[in-house]
C-alpha cells in the first residue's frame, strides 16, 4: 500500500520492513530500483514530470527526511516514520557481506568511490565491492557496461537528484544488476569526505541542521523543507 505525499507515492514501512523488502528485491528476477525522496525531491518533482515519474516507478520509495514525514502528517496520512537512505544501505551491506552478493559503487568525484570501497570493506567484513566508477562521465552506455562486466548484484548510484533517479530508470536494466539504490552524497560520507551528523542530531530529526552548520551554502536547498510543509498545508486546506 502506497501513501501519496505531494504527488509522490511512498511505501509506508518501518526501517526493518524496508530492509526486508530491499533484500527480497535484490534476490528477485529482473531489475529494481529504490529511491529515497527528501523535501527537496518533492519540490523538484512538483515541476519536473520526468523526475516524478522516475520516483513513482521505483520498486521502493522511502521517506528520507523528517520533512516528508511531517508533510504526510499534515496531509492526514501519517507514515510509520523516516527511513534514511544511509540506514537502508547499511542494512543492505550487512546482508550482502553475509550472503556473498556483489556491490558496485557509482558516483561522486574521481577517487571518492574507491576510498569509500576501501572503508566499507573494513566496516562490513566479507563485503565484496566488485567495482567503482566516478559520477562525472559523459557517455552513459560504457558506465552501464562497466557495472555489467563487474557482475554486480546491487549498485549504489550516487549522482545527486534528479540525475541518479533518471539514470537508474533508463540505464539500470542493461547493467544486469538486480537492485539499484539512489543515495545522493552517501559515497562522500563513506569515504570520509563529509561526516554524518552525530547520533543525537539524527535521533532528534536535526540532521539537516548539522549539515547546514557544516555547509552553509546548502541554505537555499534546505529552504525547501518549510516550502514542502506549506504545500502540504495548502493541499490539506483545499481538501485534496
Ligand atoms: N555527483 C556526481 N555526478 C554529478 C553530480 C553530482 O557524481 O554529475 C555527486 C556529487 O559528487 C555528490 C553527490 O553526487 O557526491 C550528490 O550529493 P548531494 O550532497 O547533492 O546529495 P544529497 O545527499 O544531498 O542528496
Amino acid at each position: 500500500m502506497k501513501t501519496e505525499v505531494l504527488g509522490v507515492a511512498f511505501d509506508n514501512l518501518t526501517p526493518e520492513e524496508a530492509l526486508e523488502a530491499g533484500i527480497a528485491l535484490a534476490q528477485a528476477e529482473g531489475f529494481h530500483y529504490v529511491v529515497t525522496p527528501n523535501p527537496e525531491f518533492l519540490r523538484t518533482a512538483k515541476v519536473d514530470e520526468a523526475f516524478r515519474q522516475a520516483l513513482n516507478q521505483a520498486s521502493l520509495v522511502l521517506p528520507d527526511g523528517i520533512g516528508v514525514t511531517y508533510a504526510a502528517k499534515i496531509l492526514g496520512r501519517p507514515l510509520k516514520g523516516r527511513v534514511t537512505g544511509i540506514d537502508f544501505a547499511s542494512g543492505l551491506m550487512g546482508w550482502m557481506a553475509r550472503s556473498g552478493k556483489r556491490l558496485f559503487l557509482l558516483g561522486a568525484k574521481p577517487g571518492v568511490a574507491e576510498q569509500a570501497a576501501a572503508n566499507l570493506t573494513v566496516a562490513y567484513p566479507g563485503l565484496t565491492v566488485c567495482g567503482t566508477h566516478d559520477g562525472y562521465f559523459k557517455e552513459n552506455e560504457p558506465v552501464a557496461q562497466a557495472v555489467r562486466a563487474a557482475g554486480a548484484d546491487v549498485c549504489f548510484v550516487c549522482l545527486g537528484a534528479p540525475k541518479q533517479e533518471l539514470w537508474m530508470r533508463q540505464y539500470g536494466p542493461q547493467t544486469g544488476a538486480h537492485l539499484m539504490v539512489g543515495l545522493g552524497g552517501a559515497l562522500d560520507v563513506y569515504a570520509g569526505v563529509v561526516d554524518r551528523a552525530p547520533e543525537w542530531f539524527q535521533r532528534a530529526g536535526l540532521e539537516w541542521l548539522y549539515r547546514l552548520g557544516k555547509e552553509p551554502k546548502r541554505i537555499g536547498r534546505m529552504a525547501k523543507l518549510p516550502l514542502v510543509l506549506c504545500d502540504a498545508l495548502g493541499e490539506r486546506i483545499r481538501g485534496k
